[in-house]
């Protein structure tokens, strides 16, 4: 069950939608055009976007730059026309995390919904961001969940396959320590090949990571004996 936001000008296609998923067990809302999308982003947290590309007002490539501005991480699935190649590429360069064609079957839609909100949500990839566009400030630290990079306020930063396993695990534990064996065991899932790192690894890799992050308010802190714990400040 998630808060979706269904995106689509034509009428029967989203009532369709709507019901569609609303018996999946989703909580859905609606928009009707561009604009409308915008605003609800902006008011209301969701865990999906089902977005059309073809919208009045404000198209749908337009919406989905904007808010991948505020947003990095939330899952967004494009619809657009079935010759529509150009506006597929353009779709997924711009950040949408899957489409499909229309016309589509409801249970390929369901399916592949579900497995990009389960993507969102693996626990080894951090939280996917879920604060409204624009509101107040930006959280100092989010971590992509589909991609090795992150983003300190502004600034993305890009991130090795291992750093970003190791960062996910301490964000998404942040105030908690982390043990070496938790790091190693996530190392270990992620990649494969944990066994063969030297346990003065860890250290040269959370090194690395507060060399990247420099921040006044963030700190990976080392608690002797115990692991590492990751503390953010207010940024
Ligand atoms: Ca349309």
């Amino acid at each position: 069950m998630a808060h979706l936001l269904i995106v689509e000008d034509d009428e029967l296609l989203r009532d369709a939608l709507g019901s569609l998923l609303g018996q999946a067990g989703h909580q859905v809302s609606m928009a009707p055009d561009g604009e409308s999308a915008l605003a609800q982003l902006h008011d209301s947290r969701f865990e999906g976007v089902v977005l059309d590309l073809g919208l009045p007002r404000i198209d749908g490539l337009t919406v989905l730059q904007r808010l991948r501005v505020q947003l990095p991480t939330l899952p967004v699935l494009i619809l657009t026309a079935r010759d529509g190649v150009e506006d597929r590429v353009a779709g997924l360069n711009a950040g949408a995390d899957d489409y499909l064609t229309k016309p589509f079957n409801g249970d390929e839609l369901k399916a592949r919904l579900q497995s990009m909100l389960r993507r969102s949500k693996l626990p080894a990839f951090g939280q996917a961001d879920l604060s409204p566009v624009g509101a107040g400030r930006r959280p100092l630290l989010r971590v992509d969940a589909g991609m090795p990079r992150a983003w300190l306020q502004d600034d993305m930063v890009e991130l090795t396959q291992r750093e970003w396993e190791l960062l996910a695990l301490l964000f998404r534990r942040q105030g908690q320590v982390v043990s070496r064996e938790d790091v190693f065991a996530a190392w270990q899932s992620g990649s494969g090949e944990a066994g063969a790192l030297a346990s003065n690894a860890l250290e040269v890799y959370v090194h690395r990571l507060r060399r990247k992050l420099a921040h006044p308010a963030l700190h990976i802190r080392n608690i002797r004996g115990l692991g590492y714990m990751m503390e953010l400040g207010a940024g």
